[in-house]
């Protein structure tokens, strides 16, 4: 949650970021989502279909923005993707499903919107346009990655923020699977070509691999903090935030709670405390 990552992050947050990518950022700033929530307009260039991931908080003045934008690029939106469930990305989905007569495709079916669903693997093409489905769960358990070969991209919502750490929200979110999800984008970035980390907040990172490796390391380092404030005596997870998180923003300090719930349950579950 504090540091800027290791790479060279672009310049700014929103505009074209990749040859297929275009973001539309949210006015929803917070300590929690950055800047605001990304919201991703992919298309194939020379199409006129986009796809757009994470519609984001329920603003109209924004949805209708990401639409306009779209049709200035001569596009139409023809399908809408959640990387997981949390308000400022999913809450406006409904909305600009109505407004652009689209579906919403999400893993956890609460957020779907026209029946068909998303899983791990799958490969989804618009307009000549592909993704590939890659679950990243950890930061919630319904959280997806969206591969984009051609840009050598992925979309990772949450799990992989422009700027900082991300959270992993006990008891929903569990660290084993988020280290897991690390690691699998850790493989996409060494062995399949992905540079670009086009996250759900912040700028967008040109180096995907340092960004993972750095999200790995500030992991296992908080994880030995969090053994060593329990072996100091901390009882409550409210001790070792206090004790831990202590150079972190105090607005951040709900949230560092549920990553130290998680990282608590980690410890248990692996008879390390
Ligand atoms: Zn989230």
């Amino acid at each position: 949650m504090t540091g800027l990552l290791p790479g060279d992050p672009a310049d700014t947050v929103g505009g074209a970021a990749t040859p297929r990518a275009l973001c539309v950022l949210a006015p929803n700033p917070s300590p929690m989502t950055l800047d605001g929530t990304n919201t991703w307009l992919l298309a194939e260039p020379g199409s006129d279909l986009a796809v757009v991931v994470d519609p984001g908080p329920l603003d109209e003045g924004h949805l209708r923005r990401v639409i306009e934008i779209a049709e200035q690029r001569g596009q139409r939106v023809a399908l809408t993707l959640l990387t997981h469930g949390h308000a400022d990305h999913a809450e406006g989905a409904a909305r600009f499903a109505e407004l652009t007569g689209t579906e919403v495709r999400a893993l956890d079916p609460v957020h779907r919107l026209g029946g068909a669903g998303l899983h791990g693997g799958q490969v989804i093409e618009v307009g000549g346009l592909e993704l590939r489905v890659v679950p990243t769960p950890g930061h919630t358990s319904d959280s997806l990655t969206f591969h984009l070969p051609a840009d050598g991209a992925i979309l990772t919502g949450d799990t992989v923020l422009g700027r900082g750490t991300t959270m992993v929200a006990h008891p929903d979110g569990l660290l084993g699977d988020y280290l897991d999800s690390l690691r699998r984008l850790r493989s996409l970035a060494a062995e399949h070509g992905v540079h670009t980390v086009l996250p759900g907040h912040g700028p967008v990172l040109a180096d995907a691999l340092g960004g993972v490796e750095y999200y790995l390391a500030h992991r296992a380092g908080r994880l030995a903090q969090v053994e060593t404030a329990v072996e100091a005596g901390c009882r409550t997870a409210e001790q070792v935030v206090a004790r831990v998180y202590a150079d972190v923003d105090r607005a951040l300090w709900p949230a560092a709670e549920l990553s130290v719930r998680a990282q608590l349950r980690y410890l248990e579950d692996h008879g390390l405390i």
